[in-house]
């Protein structure tokens, strides 16, 4: 398996060519790495009660402690991402899977993607009204289906054959997902000018085999109609993995998120610019009197500079605000990396890799 671990002379000189120390540290081959989110938007300190605050936290960190374990334990990333994506499902705090948002009629339509870096399969569901957890339904169609997206009512009967657990509309109701439809209906507002959409989950990971994963499960937005889907089972937008360059899973006004195919987008730039900077390092490799270089870097010898990461997941977040959108990822990369961007006030995340670091944050001014 192609894992970017090796601890070889390029390092070296990436850290000298580009003064990162971080660049230089040595991956051990059993690292491995884990980001989640549970939504993003005005998370605010003054709107959060320090109960829900606390709960958050406590769900987070459960979630985080189960997909840490899975890694730890040699597991794969898809194996710990699908286990997190099913406990912040399960908690009506979020909005997937219980305690997922209406749609204006008062009905819950899921949406639910996730990705195998190692070999580009996918599964993802939209508009699916009846199973318990739409990322078991998102990876069986990965894994049991020779299709990528299935939605509405196909989608549904899909998973009854599947035998997946299925759920009645009682399941998934939350008294304060009544009150935020029922505010909209008042309100005559649009699913995109309200706030209350906030709590999409998602999880991405790689594991002690370098391989990576991703997947991202939602209600959607309140009062959303007319059968609108958002990019959370959009693959490319909401969710990307792809063992070379990123796992990716976003959250935020997903309108914007699809126009700019943001998971798709970071993972391209992340590659392109691993590429050109590798390039840069050989070009400083000493050359015989032919001009042949000593030695060649191989992918597999060298790591892109952390810092390198985050702007490149910053830029594109920047360019969604540009155009309009709101939001955050949340993302993993082969080097061992797991980290955020969002222009949002808070984002509910955490992340933990195997080197012992692990936490989780709401606020914007956490790290
Ligand atoms: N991205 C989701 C959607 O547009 C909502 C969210 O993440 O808050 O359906």
């Amino acid at each position: 398996m192609f894992k970017f671990s090796s601890i070889l002379p390029a390092l070296t000189f990436a850290a000298l060519a580009f003064g990162s120390s971080a660049s230089a540290q040595p991956f051990e081959d059993d690292s491995w790495s884990i980001a989640i989110h549970g939504g993003a938007g005005t998370l605010e300190r003054e709107k959060i009660t320090p109960e829900k605050d606390a709960e958050i936290r406590a769900a987070l960190n459960a979630a985080l402690a189960e997909g840490s374990k899975i890694l730890k334990a040699g597991g794969s990333a898809m194996e710990a991402i699908t286990a997190t994506i099913i406990l912040l499902e399960n908690d009506p705090n979020f909005n997937a899977g219980k305690g997922a948002v209406y749609t204006w009629d008062k009905t819950n339509e899921l949406d639910a993607s996730i990705m195998d870096g190692s070999d580009l399969s996918a599964g993802a569901v939209a508009g699916v009204t009846a199973t318990k957890n739409p990322i078991l339904l998102a990876r069986a169609v990965k894994d049991n289906s020779p299709h990528v997206m299935l939605s509405g009512k196909g989608a549904d009967q899909f998973s009854r054959e599947q035998g997946l657990e299925q759920a009645t509309p009682d399941y998934y109701a939350t008294p304060l997902r009544l009150k935020q439809i029922e505010d909209v209906h008042a309100k005559e507002v649009s699913a995109a000018d309200v706030d209350y959409k906030f709590g999409t989950v998602g999880a991405v990971a790689m594991d002690s085999k370098g391989n990576m994963a991703a997947g991202t499960s939602t209600g959607g937005m309140t009062g959303k109609r007319w059968g609108r889907i958002g990019d959370s089972p959009v693959i490319g937008a909401g969710t990307y993995a792809r063992n070379r360059s990123c796992a990716i899973s976003a959250t935020g006004a997903g309108e914007y998120f699809i126009r700019l195919g943001v998971a798709h987008e970071i993972c391209t730039r992340i590659w392109t610019r691993f590429l050109a900077v590798r390039d840069e390092v050989q070009a400083t490799v000493p050359t015989d009197k032919d001009g042949v270089p000593e030695y060649y870097i191989h992918a597999s010898e060298f790591a892109l500079p952390p810092e390198e990461v985050q702007k490149i997941a910053d830029d594109v977040i920047a360019e969604l605000g540009e155009i309009g959108g709101t939001g955050g990822i949340i993302f993993a990369t082969p080097w061992g990396q797991a980290g955020y961007s969002f222009n949002t006030p808070g984002m509910y995340r955490g992340r933990a890799t195997s080197d012992g670091a692990m936490s989780v944050s709401i606020y914007g001014d956490e790290e």
